[in-house]
């Protein structure tokens, strides 16, 4: 039976490393609870991703929901974001008490348009959450500058840009926050993980009891907190997996290199356009699927996944057309995000899915292409 090829596939430090990474814990008992390889986890990613503070937390989503939180913003206050993401990102922002406002994306890179946002400005706003979408960064410029202007707070949704550097500058510097996540699906990872950068360094402190159940002191309960806390195993989980990260950027870029070759001049593929001067990360191969392709894109990941390949429509639906949000909240017309949504299609990437594999997937993408070299299936 062939293989099924996922569309990624975790980083997994060598065994023995992290077994005996792992065996201080039998002595200490100390398992969670800001441990000394939180600490260490802490302070080690401070400096790789060049950020004045960091925050350690059980998850992403989590870091985003109380990173949200500790603004402390009126509630039912609105705030700026995008439709066109994964869906934990309209979930924070709804879940702390306050109104996601939609904001189209950019046709070049799906991130916010920044030209869109003053429109949406209204007494009520407090905050804008941008989210940096493959590796593509958003105008942290202009949406600060906007942000200054009008008082908001910037949050952005880091997610998927871990690792990446604007003008020098660790991406999550920018804005009053920056949350990434450390999931296993991702290119760096602690199995669940996430963390929230900020420069105020006051943010630690009110992270640290938000993630603690709002505890202050031992007697002293002064905020409505959560249990938000990464773990020791899971903290030891990122140390080993650091190590590995410049093996894992030079062996996915050799696949990004290779898909992009390999798609080279076929009809009615589009890539997202990367801004000048930005390293990528290489932790997503999306493609759009333009209309002049020979097929559409669900019909193209149903070809792909009638071999055992699965390719993700990441991100579809938009999440402000999700159930639990569908015209219930203001927005800009989301025309861009709309098309993006029915376009992208993510194709599997990571470390070790080989060349042939990339190849066959290449070559079902060709087989339907206007233009393709139509071959028959052998299989
Ligand atoms: C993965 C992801 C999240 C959530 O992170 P978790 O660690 O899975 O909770 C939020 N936003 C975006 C854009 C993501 O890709």
């Amino acid at each position: 039976m062939k293989e099924n090829i996922f569309v990624t596939r975790s980083a997994m430090p060598p065994y023995k490393e992290f077994a005996e990474a792992i065996k201080p814990l039998w002595d200490s008992r100390w398992l969670t609870n800001m441990g000394c390889y939180h600490k260490q986890l802490e302070d080690q990613l401070k400096d790789y991703l060049k950020v004045p503070g960091l925050s350690l937390l059980v998850n992403g989503h989590m870091a985003l929901e109380l990173a949200i939180q500790a603004f402390q913003f009126p509630s039912g206050a609105e705030v700026i974001t995008t439709p066109f993401t994964f869906i934990s990102t309209t979930h924070a922002i709804v879940r702390n008490n306050l109104q996601p406002v939609f904001c189209d994306v950019k046709r070049t890179d799906g991130t916010m348009d920044e030209s869109m946002i003053e429109d949406l400005i209204t007494e009520r706003t407090v905050a804008i959450v941008p989210v940096h979408v493959y590796g593509n960064v958003c105008n942290v410029d202009a949406i600060q500058k906007l942000a200054d202007r009008y008082g908001l707070k910037v949050i952005y949704d880091a997610a998927h840009a871990f690792g990446l550097e604007d003008q020098d500058r660790g991406i999550g510097s920018y804005g009053d926050a920056s949350v990434f996540s450390f999931h296993a699906t991702k290119v760096f990872h602690t199995i669940e993980g996430g963390a929230v950068a900020f420069s105020d360094p006051k943010l630690y402190d009110r992270l640290y009891t938000l993630k603690n159940f709002g505890i202050q002191g031992e007697e002293l309960v002064t905020g409505i907190g959560a249990n938000a806390k990464m773990n020791e195993f899971a903290a030891i989980m990122g140390l080993c997996n650091l190590k590995y990260l410049s093996r894992t950027f030079t062996e996915r870029k050799k696949r990004y290199d290779f898909y992009k070759m390999q798609l080279k001049g076929i009809q009615g593929l589009r890539f997202f356009e990367r801004k000048e001067g930005i390293e990528n990360n290489y932790a997503y191969f999306p493609i759009l699927v333009e209309d002049d392709y020979g097929i559409t894109r669900d019909a193209l990941s149903d070809c792909l996944r009638a071999e055992g390949i699965y390719a993700r429509k990441y991100f579809y639906p938009l999440t402000s057309d999700q159930a639990c949000f569908k015209n219930k909240y203001r927005k800009a017309s989301l025309n861009q995000a709309r098309t993006l949504s029915q376009k992208v299609l993510v194709l599997p990437l990571y470390e070790d899915l080989n060349m042939e594999q990339i190849e066959h997937i290449t070559s079902i993408i060709n087989r339907y292409a206007t233009n393709g070299t139509k071959i028959i299936s052998s299989t």
